[in-house]
């Protein structure tokens, strides 16, 4: 059996028998990759706390005949803090699903690793953590090819957000790939156009210019209120829904903790 080792975040964790896990692991050399935990379930094993969700952890790996197994286990950055905050955890574990259903396996893109790595160090710390969430989104989304053009209306080119009063009306169509300025937002009477005040704009173009290596910004930038968090977090959710033809499992618990709040 070859053997070699990589770094990888821990995407998902699934039982596959009485006391083993099968792991979805990404890592920037491989991409997306599933591995076998042997005896991860067993209370004393090595393998559990270094195969937890969202770690990164440097693995040890055999080629076995369908999938790669686990031989050893080094933890990198478990992300403590993630742990000891629901809304926060929910959030990582969000992150690292969106990216799941993102890519396909064995297709390597160092840029999303690190993309998965500073969106999980942010959402330690940052307040709200969701705000982490909407960056990692917008770069995700630009990183996949499909970065909606957020500075210039996508009926009329008129620049964004110009000389438009700060309680007008703008949108994001999600067919046209951009945001439409207030006279071409028609977000009560078209399903295609999602709403964005002026706030949700501006934040949706700050968290975009902040680049995928821009994250340690995410703290100094000035507070967000909730209207405009709410309507960017629902744009960019419709956005990617387009793409990803599918709705998240975690999206569904983040839900229930918002509405539960
Ligand atoms: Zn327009």
């Amino acid at each position: 059996m070859p053997a070699y080792s990589a770094t990888a975040i821990v995407l998902q964790r699934r039982h596959f028998s009485e006391t083993d896990n099968i792991l979805t692991l990404y890592s920037p050399e491989i991409g997306r990759f599933s591995a076998i935990a042997k005896g991860a379930r067993k209370p004393i094993s090595q393998l559990s706390g270094a195969t937890e969700m969202l770690t990164c952890t440097r693995f040890g790996l055999a080629s076995g005949k369908s999938l790669e197994i686990v031989t050893q286990v080094e933890v990198m950055e478990s992300f403590p803090a993630l742990r000891q905050e629901l809304p926060r955890l929910a959030h990582g574990l969000y992150l690292a699903d969106l990216l799941n259903h993102s890519v396909e396996d064995h297709a390597p893109n160092p840029e999303l690793f690190e993309l998965l790595r500073s969106g999980l160090r942010q959402m330690e710390t940052l307040s709200p953590p969701e705000l982490a969430a909407r960056w990692f989104e917008v770069q995700l989304l630009g990183d996949l090819g499909y970065a909606p053009n957020l500075f210039e209306c996508a009926t009329c080119q008129t620049p964004l957000p110009g000389e438009f009063a700060r309680d007008e009306t703008f949108a994001l169509s999600i067919s046209q790939g951009g945001v439409l300025c207030p006279r071409h937002a028609r977000p009560e009477t078209n399903e295609d156009h999602s709403a964005l005040g002026m706030g949700a704009l501006r934040l949706l173009q700050t968290l975009e210019a902040l680049g995928p290596m821009g994250s340690a910004s995410l703290a100094a930038l000035p507070a967000v209120g909730p209207r405009s968090l709410d309507l960017a977090r629902l744009a960019l959710r419709r956005s990617l829904r387009r793409h990803l033809e599918r709705d998240l499992k975690s999206l569904e618990f983040l839900d229930s903790l918002r509405n539960a709040a």
